[in-house]
């Protein structure tokens, strides 16, 4: 373990004892719990690469909407859809990858699997997996976890089941009823703080919610703001699956 390595135990160690786990847990660049993708380089031309991924759903209430601008666009994004919601929308999750967009896990029911044990976890992720196949017929090779909470049991055991473990480094907090603007001003702070440091951007938006049930969550100020997005020429919209392996 060298220098930096210790320092990031010591980090942990102390924030666990603070009471300050959550935090760390979620941090979402944090490689303190392990290994994840979070963004390759950025472009050496002009353009700052970006990577637009929904968690949650899908959402008969928002993602034909989404993908519908996606399409006008012809851009490709990544949705880390819920097992569970697969489930309840089967059509819909199977429009989503007919679309061309990149599935990845998001895990069965939504738990903090950071607070579940090594059986559930893998539970969590194999039936999650399970149910992508059989209804869309394709096997993700990208997991997210919810809430971004971590550990390093948890990477391992996606990684044992053929997942890589994705988390991102703008948080557009599109979940908050913030508005439009603050979520663009956060989303517009996290690319430039990337771009400055030569990273491409991986932005954590949402087409639906964890807790949808029978009245779904409104996403329209995320479909507003991926607009706003996909009308700037600045940008090239990507994948994490190009930055596999940097
Ligand atoms: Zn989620």
């Amino acid at each position: 373990m060298n220098a930096l390595a210790d320092l990031g135990a010591v980090a942990a160690a102390a924030g666990l004892m603070a009471g300050g786990y959550a935090y760390a847990a979620n941090w979402p660049t944090s490689q303190i719990f392990g290994r994840t993708l979070i963004a390759g380089p950025n472009d050496t031309g002009s353009t700052h690469a970006v990577a637009l991924t929904y968690d949650d759903g899908p959402s008969p209430r928002n993602t034909p909407a989404l993908l519908d601008l996606l399409a006008e666009h012809n851009v490709t994004a990544t949705f880390f859809l819920i097992g569970e919601h697969v489930r309840k929308h089967p059509e819909l999750a199977r429009r989503v990858a007919a679309a061309g967009h990149v599935i990845g896990n998001h895990t069965s029911m939504h738990p903090n699997l950071a607070k579940k044990n090594k059986a559930r976890v893998r539970e969590e992720l194999t039936r999650c997996q399970q149910t992508i196949e059989d209804t869309i017929g394709v096997k993700p090779v990208l997991f997210r976890p919810p809430y971004g909470a971590r550990t390093r049991s948890v990477l391992r055991t996606a990684r044992v089941l053929g997942l890589t473990p994705v988390m991102w480094n703008v948080t557009a907090h599109d979940w908050d009823p913030i508005g439009v603007p603050a979520i663009l001003s956060r989303i517009d702070k996290g690319m430039a703080y990337n771009r400055s440091r030569g990273k491409a951007s991986n932005i954590l938006l949402h087409d639906a919610s964890h807790l949808d049930g029978a009245e779904p969550a409104s996403r329209a100020d995320t479909i507003t703001v991926t607009r706003t997005l996909l009308q700037r020429p600045a940008l090239r919209f990507t994948t994490p699956l190009e930055w596999l392996g940097t």
